[in-house]
């Protein structure tokens, strides 16, 4: 029936296919959903969790995907959750009170500041030196010291990736020249107490030995500056940044490699009272997310064949911000109930549009992989991150899709 990628998780994808044909069967509404298959992401996150180094510990960015079903499925199974404004801590208070929570951004606020002491954060990822002397006079009032890790831009060079924070200009974290000054200032900030660093340098890394020595490079740094500053280093943040990989989805990024890479490495380079820290958001929630979205009409217009979808990047912005084709299956619908014509294209070439008025609206271009007709189903892979999460939901007014959660 459907046109298979190459993902290497066939039992898993059946299971959606599935459940999405079962959904055209009981309604009349064209289908528009995002499945988000729990059983496969929990069994995910606790494999990498598992299989780490005993000195290391895996947070989850929720940025990536807070809704409340996946935050509920994590809690368990990871060391607790990396969030970046007020907003993110009390959706994670919404469904715990106490697991651990690391707090980063840039430009964060007084209340912001007041409320992560109130919701008891575990570290604060502070990224200037103004945020210290603001969030010093905040601990102050609350009569509290506070555990920070200072969030350091690096000089580099660092390894390529689709998105980098670090080793050139950017507005996170502390210059990594400023880091004397900074130092010299913190012993006049009696309610600051620095557990560490924070280094997130990039994001979308797929190459698993560029990440080992990252990881390496953090913890020599890491180390030396802790030994030149005479502190205590509790903490390094390795930040998050394992990617993707969108166009090769039998190609993802090897974590076996990665895990035996870094065990060495740690065992050498991590001082004993150190507890490494990885808060990753991609790589955790993609792979086990879909946008399944059903096929409304399909012409030609100027010689270019286009196939337009219920849905669009108002649900699914991912594509259009990475300006890339996302990987996608047919699922073919038999029965056509109406007395015209079903609009197919065969052969030719064509790109998926969504509803929107605007040409923007594209999930992916020119695109050969046979027959699709109106009825037919587009199952769109690795949509689990920064999908949902960073669509403009309410442009046009269209509705939203269903949200489906597989348990
Ligand atoms: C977004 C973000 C992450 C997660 O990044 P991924 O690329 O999704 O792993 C981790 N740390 C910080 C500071 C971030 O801003």
């Amino acid at each position: 029936m459907a046109v298979e990628l190459k993902t290497g998780r066939m039992p898993q994808v059946e299971r959606v296919r599935e459940h999405l044909l079962a959904l055209k069967e009981q309604q009349t509404e064209p289908v528009c959903a995002y499945i988000r298959d729990v059983t496969a992401l929990v069994a995910h996150v606790h494999q990498r969790v598992q299989s780490m180094p005993e000195s290391s510990q895996l947070f989850y960015a929720i940025k990536a995907n807070s809704e409340e079903e996946v935050l509920q499925a994590l809690a368990p199974v990871v060391h607790g959750f990396e969030v970046a404004s007020l907003g993110e801590i009390v959706k994670v208070r919404q469904i715990s009170a106490d697991i651990p929570i690391l707090f980063g951004g840039p430009g964060k606020t007084e209340a912001e500041l007041q409320g992560a002491i109130e919701h008891k954060v575990r570290l604060i990822h502070v990224e200037s030196m103004h945020e210290l002397n603001k969030l010093n006079e905040i601990a102050s009032q609350n009569d509290v010291r506070v555990s920070v890790l200072l969030r350091i831009n690096l000089k580099g060079p660092l390894p390529q990736a689709t998105l980098a924070m670090g080793g050139r200009p950017t507005q996170f974290g502390i210059d990594e020249v400023m880091l004397p000054h900074v130092m010299n200032q913190i012993r006049h900030l009696p309610h600051i107490q620095v557990g560490g660093f924070h280094f997130h340098s990039l994001s979308n890394n797929l190459d698993a030995e560029q990440h080992v020595k990252l990881v390496e490079y953090y913890c020599t740094i890491a180390r030396d500056w802790a030994r030149q500053y005479g502190f205590t280093l509790r903490y390094l943040n390795a930040g998050g940044g394992i990617g993707v990989n969108y166009a090769h989805l039998e190609q993802q990024f090897d974590w076996n490699t990665f895990v035996d890479g870094i065990t060495p490495v740690l065992e050498k380079e991590l001082p004993p009272e150190t507890t490494l820290l990885f808060e990753c958001g991609r790589y955790l929630t993609a792979s086990s997310g879909y946008y399944a979205t059903e096929v409304l009409d399909v012409k030609v217009n100027h010689s270019k064949t286009y196939v337009i979808v219920r849905g669009g990047t108002h649900h699914f912005r991912l594509p259009v911000s990475w300006q890339h084709s996302h990987p996608f299956e047919l699922i073919e619908v038999e029965g056509w109930m109406h007395p015209y014509d079903r609009p197919e294209v065969k052969e030719a070439a064509y790109t998926v549009a969504g509803q929107l008025c605007t040409p923007k609206d594209i999930l992916a271009s020119d695109i050969t992989s046979g027959r699709v007709r109106a009825g037919d189903i587009l199952l769109f892979h690795f949509a689990g991150a920064y999908g949902w999460a960073i669509s403009h939901h309410d442009f046009l007014s269209h509705p939203h899709p269903q949200h489906i959660y597989l348990q």
